[in-house]
C-alpha cells in the first residue's frame, strides 16, 4: 500500500484513539442500548447493535496497532531509502498543512556490523528487532520509527506546535538513553552505542521538501558518527558547505583516479642484520596538478565512500607490480613489494583470483608480494571471507604482515590460523626506543612473542639512528622510517636502491657493519 494511504488510515486510527472510544466503551453498551430504545424505538435499538461492535472492532485494531505504529504502516520493518523519503515528505506535508512542525531523526546502532560478523546475523537481527521495538515503545503512537539500513533507524515526529531544537535535543537525548540500555540476546549482553543526527522543518530553508528534512538528518548523522561514540548532532546551515565540499572532494577523487593522478609511492625496509633492502612499501599519493603532493589521509575515506577501493587497490598494484618489473629489468633488487590491504578489499571473493592473474601476467612469483593487513582488521573479522581470503593467499605464497601491531587485539591463535609472516610493529612503539627504558622493555616483549611464534618483524616509524641501531641490537628483523627514507616515485627508489648498495659495499669495505 503506497505510504500516502497507509499514513491517512494510521491518522484516522489515532483521531478515534483521541476521541476517547476505547475499550471502556463496553461498559456503557448496555446503557446505550437503553438509551437508544428510549429514543427510538426498536430501529433505534437494532441500530445501536448493529453498529457498536463494527466500531469496537475499529477501534480495538487500532489499540493493537497502536502499540507498533510502524510496522502497522510498512507491513515490514525495513524500508527502503525511497520508501523513506515517501513517509518524510509525507510528514513535511501533513505539518505544513497544519501550520505545525515536524522532526526527521536518524539513529545509527555503532557496533551491530561487528556483532554480525563475530556472532553471526541472528544474534545482530536480534538486536536491530529489540532496537525499533524500544524506539516504538519510548514514542507516541502517532509518531513514526522504521528500519531504513542495517543498523539505521528513522523516527518522524507528528505535527507538533513546540518542536523547536531545545525539545528535539532532550527527545533525542532520551532515545539515546532509552536505546544504549545493555541488551540481553542468547549470546550475552550488548553494549551498542547509538549516535543521532535529526533535522526539525523548523530549520529547513523556505521552499525546503520532506526529502531535504530526511537528506539534512543524513548530513547531521554523518557529523555525529563521525564524532562518535554516542554523539548527537542537529542540522545547521553551516554543514551545508562541509556537505557540499565533501561531494566536491567525492566527485574531484574519482576523476583523479580515473586519470591516473592517485599513485604509489614507495618506502624502503632495510634487514637490520645486512643493511639491504629486504622490501619497499607502496604508500598512495595524490598528485595533484594544483595542489602537489597529496596525502592518503586526505583521500582515502572519499574513496571507501564512493566505493572506489577495489579500483584503488587496482592502480597500486598494477603500478606496484609495473615497477616491480622495471627494477628487476635495471638490475636494482628488490626482493619484496608490500600493498596495503583495506577491509573492503578484503572482503572481495575474487581477490586471490585477481592477484593470481595479476601476478602471472607479470610473471613474477606470488613470493614476492607482501599482504599488509592491519591488525584491527583481523581481530575484528576472525570468522568469514576475510581469514579466507588472507590464508588462501598465503598458501599461494604471499607473505602476510600484520599492520600496526599492538593497536588491535588479535589474537595468537588467530595470528597462526591465518599464517602470518610478519608482526609489522606500530610506530608507537618504536618512537624514541633507543632513550626510553618502558618503550625498550616494551619492544623487547613483542620480539620476545615473535621470536616465540616463530614469526619476523619489521619496526616502522623509523625516524634516526639511534631507535635503528637499537632495534637491530634487540633483534627486530627489519626497519622501515623517515630515518632510513621517505616515500619517492618508482625511479627515484631505483636511484636511491643504486646508491645504498654502493654505500654498503663501502661500508663492507672498510670493515663497518651495515646501519
Ligand atoms: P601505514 O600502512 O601505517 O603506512 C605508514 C605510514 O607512516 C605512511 O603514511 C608513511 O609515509 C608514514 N611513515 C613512514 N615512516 C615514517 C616515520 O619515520 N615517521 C612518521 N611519522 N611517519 C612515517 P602515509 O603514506 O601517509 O599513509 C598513511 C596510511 O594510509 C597508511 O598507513 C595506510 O594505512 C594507508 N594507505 C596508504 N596507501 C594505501 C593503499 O594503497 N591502500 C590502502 N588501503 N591504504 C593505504
Ligand atoms: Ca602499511
Ligand atoms: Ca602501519
Amino acid at each position: 500500500m503506497p505510504p500516502v494511504i497507509t499514513h491517512k488510515i494510521a491518522y484516522l486510527r489515532s483521531a478515534l484513539q483521541r476521541w476517547s472510544l476505547g475499550r471502556h466503551m463496553l461498559a456503557f453498551i448496555p446503557a446505550l442500548s437503553l438509551a437508544g430504545y428510549w429514543l427510538g424505538g426498536e430501529l433505534a435499538l437494532l441500530g445501536v447493535a448493529l453498529t457498536l461492535p463494527l466500531v469496537y472492532g475499529l477501534v480495538c485494531s487500532t489499540e493493537g496497532a497502536q502499540r507498533h505504529p510502524a510496522r502497522r504502516s510498512l507491513g515490514q520493518d525495513l524500508v527502503s531509502m525511497a520508501a523513506a523519503q515517501d513517509f518524510a515528505q509525507h510528514s513535511f506535508e501533513q505539518a505544513r498543512a497544519a501550520e505545525m512542525h515536524t522532526a526527521c531523526l536518524l539513529f545509527e546502532a555503532e557496533g551491530i556490523e561487528t556483532i554480525s560478523r563475530r556472532m553471526g546475523e541472528d544474534v545482530a537481527e536480534t538486536l536491530r528487532v529489540l532496537l525499533l521495538r524500544r524506539l516504538r515503545q519510548a514514542l507516541r503512537p502517532e509518531d513514526t520509527a522504521m528500519r531504513i539500513g542495517d543498523s539505521r533507524f528513522m523516527v518522524l515526529i507528528a505535527p507538533g506546535l513546540r518542536l523547536d531544537l531545545e525539545a528535539l535535543i532532550a527527545l533525542s537525548d532520551r532515545l539515546q538513553r532509552i536505546l544504549e540500555e545493555p541488551a540481553v540476546t542468547d549470546s550475552g549482553l550488548h553494549y551498542l552505542s547509538v549516535a543521532i543526527g535529526f533535522c526539525g522543518s523548523a530549520r529547513l530553508r523556505p521552499g525546503a521538501d520532506g526529502a531535504d528534512m530526511l537528506d539534512c538528518a543524513q548530513a547531521a548523522l554523518r557529523e555525529a558518527s563521525d564524532n562518535a561514540p554516542s554523539a548527537i548532532r542537529a542540522w545547521s546551515e553551516g554543514m551545508r558547505s562541509e556537505r557540499r565540499a565533501r561531494t566536491e572532494l567525492l566527485t574531484e577523487v574519482e576523476a583523479a583516479l580515473a586519470k591516473g593522478q592517485i599513485q604509489p609511492w614507495y618506502q624502503p625496509q632495510l634487514c637490520t642484520s645486512t643493511g639491504e633492502i629486504s622490501g619497499v612499501e607502496a604508500l598512495v599519493r595524490w598528485i595533484h596538478p594544483q595542489r602537489g603532493i597529496i596525502p592518503p589521509a586526505q583521500f582515502l575515506e572519499a574513496l571507501h565512500e564512493s566505493g572506489r577501493m577495489d579500483q584503488l587497490t587496482e592502480t597500486v598494484l598494477h603500478h606496484g607490480l609495473t615497477a616491480l618489473r622495471d627494477w628487476d629489468a635495471q638490475g636494482v633488487l628488490i626482493p619484496r613489494l608490500s600493498i596495503n590491504f583495506s577491509d573492503v578489499e578484503l572482503r572481495n571473493p575474487r581477490l586471490v583470483d585477481r592477484l593470481k592473474w595479476d601476478l602471472d601476467r607479470f610473471g613474477l612469483p606470488p613470493t614476492r608480494l607482501g599482504i599488509e593487513v592491519l591488525e584491527t582488521v583481523i581481530a575484528e573479522s576472525p570468522e568469514g571471507i576475510i581469514p579466507r581470503n588472507i590464508m588462501e593467499l598465503s598458501r599461494l605464497g604471499c607473505r602476510i604482515d600484520l599492520d600496526d601491531f599492538g593497536t588491535g587485539h588479535a589474537s595468537i591463535a588467530t595470528l597462526r590460523r591465518l599464517t602470518v609472516h610478519r608482526l609489522k610493529i606500530d610506530r608507537s612503539f618504536v618512537a624514541r626506543v633507543d632513550r626510553s627504558e618502558d618503550q625498550r622493555r616494551m619492544m623487547a616483549a613483542v620480539l620476545g612473542l615473535a621470536d616465540r611464534l616463530g614469526l619476523e618483524t619489521v619496526a616502522e616509524g623509523v625516524e634516526s639512528s639511534g631507535e635503528h641501531a637499537l632495534l637491530a641490537q634487540l633483534g627486530c628483523d627489519h626497519a622501515q622510517g623517515f630515518g632510513i627514507a621517505r616515500p619517492m616515485p618508482a625511479a627515484q627508489l631505483a636511484d636511491w636502491a643504486m646508491a645504498h648498495a654502493e654505500r654498503i659495499a663501502a661500508a663492507q669495505k672498510l670493515g663497518r657493519g651495515p646501519a
